[in-house]
């Protein structure tokens, strides 16, 4: 079952095969210190963590990332046009902080200062820094696996809202910014930890067998589940988040959401 128009999951997909190649040309890079990554105490952890990045290549994902969208939106040229020459080294480094802590209020008077659309920016910032998180959950994994990770994902702090039902049974949130995976007990809110099961209700949809909601009467949020147990191949978490927004409208219309980011400012 799929509710997106064709043209719009192909540019998903290529937005997911050049986020693929931005955490390749990642791989050999390490971005935390031993150090840093012993002194960490509060989660979530990378907002934290104050870490710099190569601009130059943090520059290059943005640039490459202008290219693809171009290539289906050809009139968003002018736009990026401006925020080209806004993007000297300083504002570089200020994008990627202010897109990992989510400052939305940051990107909006940004956009509204220049005459660029007001989505623009924050959305361009953050995709770039993604492969970055990516990164970055993954050296920390071992302190991650620590933190208690209600209501947020420990590493970047995007609230959970999609997991899966892994080939052991089991119910794995995984975080589709920075692609931290963690294990949940079943009957449980991601959001405000809720275990009764009264207050735990599953939706199941019509025509798509694999797809739950759990929703949770408790404090109103809900978590997709993608049952992977049946699939042959399993899309990446990012583009499942995506393909899969008939469970978001489903929970939204039965009255349910997906709480604020919380804890990073
Ligand atoms: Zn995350
Ligand atoms: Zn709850």
């Amino acid at each position: 079952m799929n509710v997106l128009n064709k043209e719009y999951q192909q540019l998903e997909e290529n937005i997911q095969t050049l986020s693929e190649k931005w955490s390749k040309s990642l791989e050999k890079d390490t971005l935390t210190t031993p150090e840093q990554r012993l002194a960490i105490k509060s989660f979530p952890a990378i907002p934290h963590l104050h870490i710099t990045i190569n601009v130059e290549q943090y520059n290059r994902f943005i640039e490459e990332f202008f290219t693809l969208l171009e290539e289906s939106q050809p009139s968003l040229t002018e736009q990026f046009n401006k925020i080209r020459r806004l993007l000297t080294n300083e504002i570089l480094e200020k994008w990627f902080t202010e897109a990992v802590s989510v400052n939305n209020f940051y990107f909006e008077k940004l956009a509204k200062d220049h005459g660029i659309a007001e989505w623009l920016p924050f959305f361009i910032a953050e995709h770039a820094a993604r492969p970055f998180l990516q990164k970055l959950s993954s050296e920390l994994s071992e302190q991650l696996h620590q933190a208690n990770a209600q209501g947020a994902c420990p590493a970047c702090g995007e609230p959970p809202r999609i997991g899966v039902i892994n080939k052991s049974g089991k119910k794995e949130l995984t975080c589709p910014r920075c692609l931290y995976s963690w294990q949940i007990k079943k009957i449980t809110c991601a959001h405000c930890g809720c275990e009764e099961p009264g207050k735990i209700e599953i939706l199941k949809i019509e025509k798509d067998e694999r797809g739950e909601v759990y929703v949770c009467h408790q404090c109103k949020g809900y978590t997709k589940v993608i049952d992977t147990r049946k699939l042959i191949k399993l899309d990446p978490i990012p583009l499942l988040d995506i393909k899969s927004i008939h469970l978001d409208y489903i929970a939204q219309e039965n009255g349910f959401g997906i709480p604020e980011m919380k804890g990073t400012h």
